[in-house]
């Protein structure tokens, strides 16, 4: 395992430009949070065991348990990397089922090309309100009993507007732009399906299967019919002691915020600016930074002294 020391200060351009194989909506949430430490994070390549702190564990924890309030475990015997994508597709497809048929869905795979870039998510929930408009809902667990501080909710506001843009290109992305992922993951498109997975499409009424492209056909078709999304959408905070919710944040769409925060993150993502470090006025962040010590701030380090 490499060591801290040898993290280095920007991202390696040869090693780090993932826009190949996309971004993730917690990529985006990271570097939010600070793209110094991500820079960091990525050369030093530490072990989950590493980063993962109790309370992300917990929290992890707790979202299994929301999701499998509302989803049916079934077991797919996959044979290729392209039945593997098809079953996430096809989550997606059954997920826009539940949320017309019960209001409600949880654990929603979304992808779509951003300024770009291909970027992927998976939504927690998905409900719809009195009109009918899909609202995203992010749900955030807390070890103690208290809503965040500022800087967290802007990151949890970002991670929403991000779903939002994801889920409301959904159809789009399907439509126009799932070959050129699968060109980018380099998927077959056009490779037959394992039959485990053709028989589990067959089984939610789909025909034909045969390929990943015909998954992506259905999916288009499907995106869009789902409902339009509402104006607000939401961040629950839960505690991790009884679960109960200690209070939600409104999020209004925003394209233009979104559009910003991508222009800003995609920057450093790309290797084209320096990592951003956190400013003095949330320098409690370096407190509980693994690379406070190394880091050109020295703000985590005036912290310990
Ligand atoms: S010490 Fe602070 S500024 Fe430096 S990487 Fe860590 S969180 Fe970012």
């Amino acid at each position: 395992m490499p060591d801290i020391e040898d993290a280095g200060l920007c991202l390696d351009r040869a090693q780090h430009f993932r826009f190949g194989r996309g971004l993730s909506v917690t990529d985006f949430t990271a570097s939010e949070w600070c793209q110094q430490q991500v820079a960091f994070n990525l050369s030093a390549k530490l072990p989950k065991e590493v980063t993962e702190t109790e309370a992300m564990a917990a929290g992890k924890k707790q979202h299994a348990e929301l999701e499998a309030e509302t989803a049916i475990e079934v077991e797919v015997e996959t044979e290729s990397r392209e039945d593997v994508w098809a079953l996430r597709l096809l989550a997606t497809i059954e997920s826009l089922h539940q949320l017309k048929s019960s209001g409600l869905t949880r654990e929603i795979f979304c992808f779509g090309l951003l300024q770009g870039c291909w970027v992927r998510g998976i939504v927690d929930q998905i409900e719809l309100d009195a009109e009918g408009r899909a609202v995203v809902v992010e749900h955030k667990t807390r070890r103690n009993p208290s809503l965040p501080s500022p800087a967290q909710k802007r990151t949890a506001r970002l991670q929403v507007l991000l779903y939002c843009a994801l889920f409301g290109s959904l159809a789009a992305s399907a439509q126009q732009y799932l070959p050129a992922m699968l060109q980018q993951l380099k998927l077959d498109g056009q490779a037959c399906l394992g039959r485990g997975v053709v028989d589990y499409a067959e089984s939610l009424g789909l025909v034909p299967v045969n390929t990943l492209q015909h998954v992506g056909n259905h999916l288009a078709s499907i995106a869009s019919q789902a409902p339009p999304l509402a104006l607000t959408h939401h961040v629950r905070y839960l505690w991790q002691g009884d679960g109960s919710e200690l209070g939600q944040e409104h999020v209004k769409l925003d394209g233009f915020a979104v559009q910003q925060a991508l222009r800003r993150h995609l920057l450093f993502w790309g290797g084209d600016k320096a990592p951003e470090v956190v400013p003095t006025t949330e320098d409690w962040k370096c407190r509980h930074c693994l690379f406070a010590a190394k880091c050109p701030t020295g703000q985590g380090v005036q912290h310990k002294a």
